[in-house]
């Protein structure tokens, strides 16, 4: 088994920064459901050095840097680093100034917060997830689709003016309490349910729509994969994010003549990824899940490494695996400067 190469490769779901809970420090024994409950507390930090001999060591030229707890340290990695990473803004300078009561929240002005950092030129994309989620919404509560459509609405014509994809995220892992956000009323959110991004791609057929993870963001289960499959073949303005996807997750979408090798984008999720689980001679025999049995893993997961072994079991031309790998993306968030030379990806005369 060898690693997928590819002639100029971006991976376009990173995460730089990563968050201390300090258990030590607070005298704590590490366990997740007390992790669920401290991330808010915890300390965000640059990240940076272990992503760049990543990027080093697995050929990755450009990471999209997906934001996290602190929107400053992406800042100055955006700026310090202009050739090696592009970033995707939220909502998180809107959404610190909420959390400091000094501004109630209203859709007007997360969409004014987006407009303005979208206009600085350091960000390529809204996501990673549609922003705006209400705060404070109560949990137990079932989504109401008809406001959130309307504030969705809203923010989808910010990327329309400014030309950017927007994120949808799907799947989650079933580990820790994250997994709990996709039970009861949630189920039937955004997040668990990416039938939902049909209205919203079929209203603005001109923005690209990014469905993140494709439905795999950790653990075996197909469903959430197969739904973001559906709404890919029904609108050519929507793309799937294949980095944890394992071999053979590849092989449907690559096959339908709706979806096809254009639409996917490799991104992994690196510095968020969850550990490996391996089940030897089942299907999948390799996916990410959190496991409570194990616990909250110390070490930097190897998701370029896995992604990339089981891109490189593909049987596809190297033309189609480079348009997964970078292509695509290059085409999507408008990174032609970057690449040092021209023809490298699938054209044809017409
Ligand atoms: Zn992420």
């Amino acid at each position: 088994m060898g690693i997928a190469k590819g002639r100029f490769t971006i991976d376009t779901h990173v995460h730089a920064q990563r968050a201390a809970i300090k258990w030590q420090e607070r005298g704590l024994q590490p366990d997740w459901v007390a992790l669920g409950k401290l991330r808010a507390e915890s300390t965000p930090y640059d990240n940076s050095p272990r992503l760049l001999y990543d990027m080093e060591r697995y050929n990755v030229d450009m990471c999209v840097l997906n934001p996290y707890l602190d929107p400053d340290i992406d800042v100055k990695l955006l700026k310090q680093y202009p050739d090696k990473f592009v970033g995707m803004y939220g909502g998180a300078y809107y959404s610190q100034k909420v959390r400091r009561g000094e501004v109630k929240w209203s859709i007007e002005g997360l969409c004014q917060d987006l407009d303005e950092q979208l206009s600085t030129g350091l960000y390529v994309a809204i996501g990673e997830s549609m922003p705006g989620g209400r705060p404070n919404q109560d949990q137990n509560k079932l989504v109401d689709w008809e406001q959130r459509f309307a504030d969705i609405c809203q923010i989808m014509e910010v990327a329309k003016k400014h030309k950017v994809t927007v994120g949808w995220h799907t799947g989650g892992a079933s580990g820790y309490a994250g997994g709990r956000r996709q039970l009861g009323s949630r189920a039937f959110g955004e997040g668990g349910n990416p039938l939902l991004a049909h209205d919203v791609a079929a209203a603005f057929p001109d923005v690209p729509l990014i469905l993140t993870h494709g439905g795999i963001d950790g653990w075996w289960r197909e469903r959430t994969w197969e739904l973001c499959l559906e709404v890919a073949a029904a609108h050519p303005n929507v793309y799937l994010e294949t980095g944890q996807w394992w071999t053979e997750l590849y092989e449907k979408p690559l096959r339908d003549p709706n979806i096809g090798v254009e639409r996917l984008i490799w991104g992994t999720d690196w510095g968020a990824a969850h550990p490996i689980q391996w089940w030897p001679g089942a299907y999948p025999s390799v996916y990410f899940d959190q496991n409570r049995k194990e616990g909250i893993p110390a070490h930097q997961v190897d998701i370029f490494g896995q992604s990339l072994r089981w891109l490189d079991r593909l049987d596809i031309t190297q033309d189609d695996l480079n348009l997964i790998l970078g292509g695509n993306a290059v085409r999507l968030f408008k990174l032609e400067s970057k690449v040092p030379h021209t023809r490298f990806f699938k054209q044809f005369l017409k």
